[in-house]
């Protein structure tokens, strides 16, 4: 049976380390110095690792890893460049790091080649920045609205006990913004005051499951007539399809966020 480990790294970042028999997988290493700390404290060395794209705070800590295991293996999406050569991994295929067998997806929009590691025998999809908890990723480095659309569409086929093991813990502010696209949304006022108990005892809150993103994350929700009709009203526009409602959407979490007031403290 495979374990899955989270890490801390960075300012908010997690590093999930997949370990099963010898075999240790690194997903989103953006830095080195915490996981060879979990490495030494575990006593394992890294066989591989894969890269969802290509953030500093999510490939920052390859070349300090590749220093001290020189022998792993580095995986990424066959169209990201990256300073360190990598073994190509194409959308929608199956491959396997000894026992681990993963299925790779496209998981566009927050960059326009992410990739998403789905580890099958756990329901686990290691999904970078395109989905968090309560909330998606930003749209970067020319990544378009239809991409992440598509990509959360994507996601949410995927069965309702599917686990998200997300690279940040953005859960909190997600769902600040979450109870204000859906005041009425009982199950999002819920675990917003269930998120507040578990930082204030400084708890991760993630992986979570993908059912209960269905019920409280917004974007995966803009086809829910009271939400479309908060988003077509907040922007002031008549929306015609979902790439429109996740584009509004998205813009107005966006400004929220840049005021701060989403991230004030508990
Ligand atoms: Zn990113």
């Amino acid at each position: 049976m495979p374990q899955i480990n989270r890490v801390a790294a960075l300012d908010d970042n997690y590093v999930w380390i997949i370990t099963q028999g010898k075999t240790t997988v690194v997903i989103d290493p953006g830095e080195a110095q915490p996981v060879i700390d979990w490495l030494s404290t575990n006593k394992r060395n890294i066989s591989a690792i894969l890269i969802t794209h290509g953030h500093h705070d999510h490939v920052g800590g390859i070349a300090g890893l590749l220093k001290t295991h020189p022998d792993l293996k580095l995986y990424a999406n066959r169209r990201l460049v990256l300073a360190i050569p990598h073994i190509p991994i194409d959308v929608n295929t199956r491959f396997a790091i000894d026992g681990l067998s993963f299925v790779s997806l496209d998981l566009s929009g927050h960059t326009p080649d992410q990739m998403g590691y789905y580890l099958e025998t756990e329901n686990a999809l290691f999904c970078g920045d395109a989905l968090f908890a309560g909330g998606c990723g930003r749209l970067f480095n020319g990544g378009t609205a239809a991409q992440m659309s598509a990509t959360l569409t994507r996601i949410s086929a995927l069965p309702d006990q599917t686990y998200l093991y997300c690279a940040h813990e953005y859960t909190l502010a997600n769902l600040r913004f979450a109870q204000i696209a859906e005041p009425n949304n009982v199950k999002t006022a819920q675990r917003l005051i269930d998120t507040i108990t578990l930082r204030q005892q400084g708890a991760a809150t993630v992986p979570s499951l993908l059912g209960i993103e269905r019920e409280t994350n917004p974007f995966l929700r803009t086809e829910i007539a009271t939400l479309h009709h908060a988003i077509d009203q907040q922007a002031n526009v008549v929306t015609q399809n979902m790439v429109e409602r996740f584009a509004y959407l998205r813009a107005w979490k966006d400004q929220l966020d840049a005021t701060g007031i989403l991230d004030e403290a508990i």
